[in-house]
């Protein structure tokens, strides 16, 4: 049983590598579409295999809360159960528990919250998140943080980083004592908080690092700030996270966020937008975003992106994409998914090919150029 990360080659800040799992090799940059509730939302597993995904993200709050932790145990696991051969990485739930205003209670010892589904009462301690966990199997884990909102006061800011320190260690002990359930590795991530000041993003990242673990996480952004407040953190964070181990930075992004990410050292992105933003029938492009309801596409039978090799730009135009939208039918939003998730995973194997042949620079202004081309055919 092994997980571990293999760094390739660097370009300037921007990283190549391999994360080996038992589940197989994870080539970074990658993405990794949303499968919250254990499905990426109107796609087969089977189609994510085909358009090169290469890992999926789950998440322990609702997969604890649906269909719960007996039954993944059961079914032998998350991997199992859904159907998918390759890994998995779950989040501990800290971000959607912390965004339930009003249902929670944080204390030392953890959060009491209502179960969104049907109110009942739960708990999540940094021990329960690494039992749930285990149960799930995922190969990736995340620890249990607070994710701060924005803005966000310094003292709560240090208050919040020091409980999220306290409940990492808590996390680490429990997860050593606490063997896998599956035949398979699982290997923990701790997450650096601290909102957007340096000083407590320093201190947190710098405790984490003395606490070992097998990959860091740069959470907390994404949630109001500006781009460039983003960018600026995301860089000084991960100047100081060490080289030969994974960073994911959570929650993140547009296509422009991930280039600039990768440009500043990030090797690991998840984001709802290119699952959430296909299903209300908006897509990503090449040339920027297209949406379909826009009249301009009515008769036009181009494909979405002239220069992607999905099946939905293969087969299909704008016009029908736009009219299933119109109709209400399912298809528009599973081939729309489809298009943009292998957008982003096409995207970033670019990435990934202009790192290794040291072509980042260059690859990211005319990838970036392009994107802000004027989307000439948008014009209502
Ligand atoms: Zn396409």
């Amino acid at each position: 049983m092994s997980f571990r990360f293999e760094l390739q080659k660097t370009d300037g800040s921007a990283r190549a590598g391999l994360i080996h799992t038992d589940h197989g090799v994870v080539e970074t940059p990658v993405f990794l579409p949303i499968g919250t509730q254990g499905t990426v939302k109107s796609i087969e597993p089977r189609e994510l295999e085909e358009i090169g995904a290469q890992i999926v993200l789950g998440n322990t709050y609702h997969l604890s809360l649906r269909p719960g932790e007996e039954i993944l145990r059961k079914a032998g696991g998350l991997h199992r159960f859904v159907g998918w051969k390759k890994p998995i990485l779950t989040d501990s739930g800290g971000f959607q528990i912390f965004s339930l205003e009003g249902l929670r209670d944080v204390s030392e010892e953890g959060v009491r919250f209502q179960s969104h589904i049907d109110g009942s009462p739960q708990f999540f301690s940094p021990e329960r998140v690494i039992d749930l966990e285990r149960a799930i199997g995922a190969d990736i884990m995340m620890v249990l943080d607070e994710c701060t909102p924005n803005p966000c006061a310094y003292e709560y800011a240090t208050e919040s980083v020091e409980r999220t320190l306290r409940w990492a260690e808590r996390c680490k002990t429990h997860f050593l004592e606490r063997p896998p359930e599956y035949e398979h590795a699982q290997a923990l991530f701790g997450i650096g908080q601290g909102s957007t000041y340096k000083d407590l993003r320093e201190q947190c990242l710098g405790k984490l690092v003395e606490m070992g673990f097998a990959g860091y996480a740069i959470g907390g952004l994404a949630v109001g700030e500006t781009a460039n407040e983003m960018y600026d953190i995301t860089e000084f964070c991960a100047e100081r996270l060490p080289s030969e181990k994974p960073r994911y930075l959570m929650g993140v992004g547009t296509p422009e966020n991930l280039l600039e990410s990768i440009d500043r050292g990030c090797d690991m992105f998840d984001c709802v937008l290119p699952t959430r933003n296909g299903r209300n029938g908006m897509a990503f492009t090449s040339r920027g975003k297209v949406t379909l309801k826009n009249s301009i596409f009515k008769e036009d039978f181009r494909p979405l992106d002239p220069g992607c090799s999905c099946y939905t730009c293969q087969n299909f135009g704008r016009a029908y994409l736009r009219y299933l939208f119109q109709a209400k039918e399912i298809l528009g939003m599973q081939l729309l998914t489809l298009h943009n998730l292998s957008f982003y995973l096409s995207f970033m194997r670019s990435a990934r090919g202009a790192i290794i042949e040291a072509r980042f620079a260059s690859w990211k202004n005319a990838t970036l150029a392009r994107l802000h081309a004027e989307p000439v055919d948008q014009h209502d």
